[in-house]
């Protein structure tokens, strides 16, 4: 799982980027999430008061060492 920021609802209030133990997310004008350092813990999109952040599927083919079954 990666977490993924609609950006349409994203206040820019960085929460998240306190809450992600990876600091996997940067701020650019809205949060932006580093697919690359994201674990998927899910903290990000509990802490979010916007409900901007959401956690889906890894995107299949880019790396199959997370395969869940
Ligand atoms: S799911 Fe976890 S590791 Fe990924 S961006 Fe959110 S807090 Fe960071
Ligand atoms: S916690 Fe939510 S609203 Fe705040 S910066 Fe992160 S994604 Fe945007």
């Amino acid at each position: 799982m990666k977490a993924f920021i609609d950006k349409s609802m994203c206040s820019g209030c960085r929460i998240c980027t306190d809450e992600c133990p990876q600091e996997a997310i940067a701020m650019e004008e809205v949060a932006a999430v580093k697919n690359d350092l994201c674990t998927g813990c899910g903290l990000c999109a509990e802490a979010c008061p916007s409900g901007a952040i959401s956690m889906k599927k890894d995107n299949p083919g880019r790396r199959s060492h997370e395969r869940t079954g």
